[in-house]
This record gives C-alpha cells, structure tokens and sequence, in this order.
C-alpha cells in the first residue's frame, strides 16, 4: 500500500476562513491520524500559534511556520542527522527564512523604490492588528511573534505587480495569502515542502506526496507535490491565480473541500 504524506495550509483550507474551525474537515482528519497519515502544517502562521494548532488538530508530527521560513521537526522523527537543523528544546528548527529584521527593511526599500505605500504589521499598534485580522486579544502575542516573514497591506491593491517586480529584483519574495501580503527572503512553501519529502522518504521511500491549499500563496506549495487539490474560497470562488491544469480543484469551500479532497485520496488508494 502506497504511503501518502499530505501538506496542508491552514487559514481557509484545513480551518474555516472566518470561524477557524475544522470541524467539518474532522471525518476525514480523524481517518488519517488512526491511520498514522502525515498530516503536515504548512501555513503563513507563527511557530507560536502552529503548536497551539498542532494540539488542537491532535497532530505530533513536522509543521512549517511563515510560508516556509521556518520548519520544526520533533526530535528522533526522521532517522539520521539533517543537514542545517538546530536542535532548540525538543525540536529541531530549519531556517530557510533570512530573519524578520531583514524582511522588515526589504518591505521599506521596496516599498520605496517601487513608490507603493505599503502598511507593515510590524508598524501597527495592537488594537490595529486585531481590527485588521479578527485575531482575539488572547491570540494577539503568538500572532505579533513573527521571526521570517512580515505581512503587509498595500493601500492600492492595484499596485501589487509593481511591488512584486521591484521585490523580486531586490531579492525578496511577496505572496498574497487571503487579502494580507507576506515578504520574506530566502524561503517560500515549495521548499519546505521539498526539503521534508526528501526527509520523508528516509521513512517511507515510496512516499506519494498530496498537497492542498486555497489561495495565491499555496502555489509553490502546489507545485511541490505529487497530487495537489484547491479547495473553494469562503465565498464560492477559486483564486482565479492559482491557474494550473495540474492542480485538482475541489467541490467544498475550506476545510468542507479539504474533507472532499481527502476522501478521494482514500478512495484511489483503498484505504
Ligand atoms: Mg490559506
């Protein structure tokens, strides 16, 4: 039997756009954890609020923090040393962001250099940041601990090739999650991705690889995986940026879709 490894986002795909729950994901979900499916966490969020999760979702295995900057492996899961990995409590960090600072001051230099009057969270008072987001006040400390990458909004959505041009000549990556911007250097989903298939494969060295996401910033993600699926937007829609022939589009919005897709997963392979 085929050994599937599934890289999920988070924020509208496994969890609800709006209310965050995954609730409707769940039958689906509990089938991979009794089957000891890898389920891996790739999102925009904080390392902080992945563990918080992790918990949640009854998950004990690698997740991916800040589209990819930072990859966190529990101690002893893979076999045999992994090369660029810092051992931090019980865990092991891979950073592959350059670190917050720098995406901060590459934010104000494109921003600049390209004329797009950008708004960095960096910059935002607290009260700002939970109108912005919808966070809770309780939320708010894990959310602000950013260590890779910096979400921003633009005051013109219009501007946004512009500032992804003079970005990407600059050496930073921009990618557009739900409405919220991120810029980070060195790192994006598609590499994590990569880097733990190959670390998967020391367990499982037929491993078929599943991908799943919602939005602009799961493209590289997609793209890195064997079998990839988009879930519908929280209004009906696909992102019409995530255009590729190979990618499955699902009938369900979030994490209703994440179920569908999952199902089929089951289904092709006879679990
Ligand atoms: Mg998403």
């Amino acid at each position: 039997m085929s050994k599937f490894v599934v890289f999920t986002d988070l924020d509208g795909t496994l969890l609800d756009h709006k209310s965050c729950s995954f609730r409707r994901a769940l039958p689906a979900l509990d089938v991979m954890v009794r089957r000891q499916i890898a389920v891996v966490p790739v999102s925009s969020k904080t390392a902080a609020e992945m563990r918080y999760w992790m918990k949640l979702l009854s998950l004990h295995g690698p997740f991916v923090s800040e589209d990819g900057g930072g990859i966190f492996i529990p101690e002893g899961y893979f076999p045999g040393s992994i090369p660029g990995a810092v051992k931090e409590n019980s865990e092991l960090r891979i950073s592959l962001g350059a670190g917050i600072m720098e995406a901060r001051e590459g934010l104000r230099k494109v921003s600049s250099e390209a004329g797009v009057a950008v708004t960095g969270f960096g910059d935002l008072k607290e009260d700002e940041v939970l109108e912005l987001t919808g966070l809770k006040a309780a939320e708010l400390e894990a959310s602000m601990a950013r260590e890779y990458d910096e979400p921003f909004l633009l005051v013109d959505n219009d501007s946004a090739a512009l500032l992804f041009e003079v970005a990407q000549k600059n050496g930073f990556s921009v990618v557009r999650g739900d409405g919220i911007f991120h810029i980070s250097r060195g790192c994006d989903k598609g590499r994590a991705v990569e880097i733990l298939t190959e670390l998967f494969r020391r367990l499982y060295p037929e491993a078929v690889t599943i991908g799943i996401g919602d939005c602009a910033n799961d493209i590289s993600l997609l793209h890195s995986v064997d079998h990839a699926y988009l879930v519908m937007r929280h209004d009906g829609t696909y992102d019409p940026e995530v255009s590729d022939e190979s990618v499955k589009k699902v009938g369900g919005i979030g994490p209703h879709g994440w179920r569908m897709a999952m199902e089929e997963v089951f289904n092709v392979v006879g679990y």
